[in-house]
């Protein structure tokens, strides 16, 4: 940057730009905002607008960009979504009146994690900014929407703290600027006194008006409440606003909720698919959401992340499903006055920070106008969840009432191009009206007149912000213009006048213009405040409304798609009849396919864990996330796909999904599957459900197998989990004959001549063989090298014995309990052929390989 900048306008540039570090600043000036220096270089670059320079010619000029202020939303938005920190400066005074330089402060930063702009938010999301704090192997961390309010804190465990984080699917991350915390979105680095508990303290309990933190469970957590403190701090500096619809921040127990870490929630794609640019519609999510509020949106993909533990708030949830389940007509009723009411919670937060339009206001008092319908029709309901929500319900009529009687029908987007007041509201505003408006027809009146008496039939009376009113008159006419006009402006084709009568009336039009404008701005800054005071019982009635939202979504689905009511055992037992994939099936019978029913059976001492084997494409990962989902689902409240359902209560369900899925990921595949299982043995439970595909399979096929088999032995014998584990290697059903737990299951297929058909049905036992010759050939290999590997498979298995003998030794009896097993380790002679046949990857071998394979191989055999 140059030094001392020439202008005053650059001066007071400057020292703006030094309050805001880290961020771009748009600097208004008249009609735009614009960059300087290297704001405008990186905003030129990303927004892909035209880089000039300020005082081009000089020597002291200065790199420039600048975007139409009634544009700036969408280029503010794209900045933000890029990651970067917007400052918003303004001109505090009409340019027009003021004497010398325009005074100019910055009103708002926008950040990823502090939007609030509807270009910003997706609807059914929160949009979360947290802040994370470490202190000796502890966490706290604090998270707050700043969209609709919501804000709590936690602590747990320091590693806990980023997956805790990327679960919520946080956008911003205020770390203090001496830890090396990873942080989930953008990393916004804070000075490390702001997280300190005694400044938190002191700044919570002023802005929320507290005595002390003990009511929101903040009492003795010091790294929740220094993070807390943070949030609210860096709030104050970007928001600039009362911040009244905020939360008090409350204590988030982690017990209360099961725990899906967010390796589960990717595989099971429970909100996102799996792979970046797949349909949305691939999750479970975009099965479950017919919501139609945005806070009902919001709601159900939070209870969908954080199902519930407690049977009995299971239960009451389910209640209310089931009785809007039967309800057909009260459904039917609800949800149509749900879709007229607008996303209260956001409504809300732009008019309390102060970036709500008339038009938004507007709006909120419509949705509050609709509440009293909603709280009618459920009247008479008798499940007590709806009860007690129905009781939350708030119209908050006073302050609906004083909108609509304030607002007109249609108010403006932006309260400064007038008319956001009804007519009748305010006596002085009626009056100054009524002078503009006159004077106007007034006008009107002159331009007759005066065409009349110059002859000049193309003469018009218009207006410009610049020169205000003027009489046009074309340059063939000039000779027609009386003594009196006085001449404005010489345009190309024609001249503009003025009269001394029609500045009289120019100066009478924009003086009460502008009085109009003060008091509506006035009126409309009242109204908001209003609004802002009765924040909290709005927050209130916008979850009651999300609830009554999630739960009649809930009933429409389960209806639509025949879901049913789970029911619970106190034993443990998994008893699913006819179960289905609820995402799948949705897919399949779209496209006229049926989707094949299946039971799951485990309980949790006999059959607690299940080795499922088959085919490649026989349905494996399909029945094991199957399971999973029904389990979610249940315990989120909802009801689930399948003929009859009894469920376990689970504290955690674990996916770890073996395969070539990471490999795209760049990461070695066997190392990330080995960290999450590690992360699964630690912390699962007896009361946890643990499912596993394929895992092993980054590896070199002994070693896989090898860990395989003492996972499932450290399963079995320690934690006791209830498991799903789909293997490849057949070896693993042996354990069933020697462990008391273990089961084997199968996908299975039918053979006709050389091909195989999949029936999709899970069934007892073990799979015969892998099929997975088969299986290529249905990948379209050709026809001789799949002829040919029949032959090499052939040739093998005459002379094979079972690997297992080798690995283990035969025990006498079946083992139950604990007791460590050793696994020896050798090649076996004779087998590295037919291992290495096994271990060839079909799904990526290609044509011209497999033959190079083979060619190989038979020169082996001959020797
Ligand atoms: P695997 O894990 O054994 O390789 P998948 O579970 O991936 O097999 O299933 C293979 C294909 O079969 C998928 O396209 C899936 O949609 C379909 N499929 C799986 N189970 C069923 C079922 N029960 N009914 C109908 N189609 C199914």
């Amino acid at each position: 940057m140059s030094a001392e900048p020439a202008t005053p306008l650059m001066r007071q540039y400057q020292s703006i730009k030094q309050q805001v570090p880290h961020t771009l600043l748009m600097f208004r000036l008249g009609d735009f905002y614009e960059l300087f220096y290297e704001d405008a270089v990186t905003a030129a670059r990303e927004l892909e607008i035209t880089l000039t320079s300020r005082n081009k010619d000089k020597e002291d000029s200065v790199p420039m960009c600048g975007v139409p202020h009634h544009a700036a939303e969408n280029y503010i938005a794209k900045l933000v979504q890029r990651g970067y920190r917007v400052a918003i400066c303004e001109q505090m005074e009409n340019p027009k009146v003021a004497k010398k330089l325009v005074k100019r402060e910055v009103t708002r930063i926008v950040t990823p994690g502090t939007a609030t702009d509807a270009n910003l938010l997706r609807s059914h999301e929160n949009n979360f900014l947290a802040a994370v704090t470490v202190q000796g192997g502890r966490a706290g961390v604090a998270w707050v929407d700043v969209s609709t309010g919501e804000f709590r804190a936690a602590e747990m465990a320091a590693g806990e703290a980023l997956p805790a984080l990327e679960a919520l699917n946080v956008r911003e991350t205020l770390v203090a600027d001496v830890s090396a915390h990873e942080a989930a979105g953008v990393r916004t680095p804070l000075e490390g006194w702001i997280f300190g508990l005694d400044y938190a303290d002191r700044i919570l309990k002023e802005h929320f008006k507290l005595l002390s933190l003990d009511g929101c469970g903040l009492t003795g957590k010091p790294l929740a409440v220094g993070a807390a403190g943070a949030i609210l701090h860096y709030l104050r500096e970007t928001q600039r606003s009362a911040l009244e619809h905020l939360d008090r921040p409350t204590y988030q127990e982690r017990a209360d909720s099961m725990i899906l870490d967010a390796v589960t929630v990717r595989n099971l794609e429970l909100v996102e698919p799996l792979f970046a640019g797949e349909s949305r519609e691939v999750t479970l999510l975009s099965v479950l959401d017919q919501t139609l509020t945005g806070m009902g949106g919001r709601l159900m993909r939070a209870r969908l992340l954080r199902p519930a533990l407690a049977p009995e708030e299971i239960e009451a949830r389910l209640d209310a499903v089931e009785e809007l389940h039967g309800e057909t007509i009260l459904r039917g009723g609800l949800r149509k006055t749900l879709s007229s009411i607008l996303d209260l919670e956001r409504l809300l937060a732009k008019v309390t920070i102060g970036t709500g339009s008339p038009r938004e206001m507007l709006a909120l008092a419509r949705s509050l106008a609709r509440v009293p319908e909603l709280k009618s029709q459920l009247a008479a309901v008798r499940a007590v969840r709806l009860e007690e929500t129905r009781e939350r319900l708030d119209e908050v009529a006073g302050l609906r009432d004083a909108l609509l009687t304030a607002l007109s029908e249609e108010p403006p987007v932006n309260i400064a191009d007038g008319g956001a007041i009804r007519d009748g509201f305010d006596a002085r505003l009626d009056e100054l009206r009524d002078i503009s408006r006159n004077s106007r027809q007034y006008i009107a009146g002159i331009e007759t007149r005066e065409k009349t008496r110059t002859t000049i039939g193309s003469l018009k009376i218009r207006f410009n912000n610049v020169f205000g009113y003027y009489i046009e008159i074309s340059k063939a006419n000039l000779h027609l213009v009386p003594p009196d006009y006085e001449r404005k402006q010489t345009l190309a084709n024609a001249e503009r006048f003025t009269t001394p009568e029609l500045k009289v009336l120019e100066a009478k039009i924009l003086e009460a213009e502008d009085k109009i404008l003060e008091i509506e701005k006035e009126i409309f800054a009242g109204l908001r405040s209003q609004a802002s005071a009765e924040a909290m019982r709005i927050r209130q009635t916008a979850a009651a409304v999300a609830e009554v939202d999630l739960m009649a979504s809930l009933a429409e689905v389960a209806a639509g798609q025949r879901f049913v009511r789970p029911r619970f055992s106190a034993e443990g037992e998994m008893r699913v009849m006819a179960g289905r994939h609820p995402v799948i099936e949705r897919l399949a019978e779209r496209e006229a396919a049926r989707f094949i029913p299946n039971d799951i059976y485990l309980d949790a001492t006999k059959q607690f864990l299940a080795i499922i084997t088959g085919p490649n494409m026989g349905g494996k990962s399909t029945y094991l996330r199957q399971a999973a989902l029904t389990i979610i689902l249940a315990q989120s409240g909802s009801f689930v796909p399948a003929q009859e359902a009894l469920l376990p209560v689970v504290d955690r369900v674990f996916t770890r999904i073996g395969a070539a899925d990471n490999l795209a990921r760049g990461r070695s595949t066997f190392m990330v599957e080995m960290t999450e299982t590690a992360a699964f043995i630690n912390s699962a439970t007896p009361r946890s459900f643990v499912v596993l595909d394929e895992i092993g399979r980054g590896t070199a096929t002994y070693d896989g197998l090898a860990l395989a088999w003492a996972v499932v032995e450290f399963i079995h014998d320690r934690l006791q989990a209830k498991t799903l584990f789909a293997t490849h290697y057949h070896e693993l059903t042996e354990l069933a004959g020697q462990l008391n737990g273990v089961t084997n299951l199968h996908v299975a297929v039918k053979e006709a001549g050389d091909q195989i058909i999949f029936l999709r049905r899970v069934e007892p036992g073990a799979a015969d063989r892998s099929y997975g010759i088969e299986v290529a050939r249905l990948a379209a290999l050709p026809v001789a090298v799949i002829e040919r590997a029949r032959e090499v498979l052939a040739l093998h298995e005459k002379s094979e014995h079972s690997v297992t003998e080798e690995l283990v030794p035969k025990p006498s009896k079946k083992r139950g309990g604990a007791g460590a097993m050793q696994i020896q380790l050798f090649e076996p002679v004779g087998h590295q052929i037919a291992e290495r046949i096994r271990s060839v990857n079909l799904d990526e071998l290609r044509p011209v390989d497999a033959l190079n394979l083979l060619a190989e191989l038979q020169r082996e055999l001959k020797g």
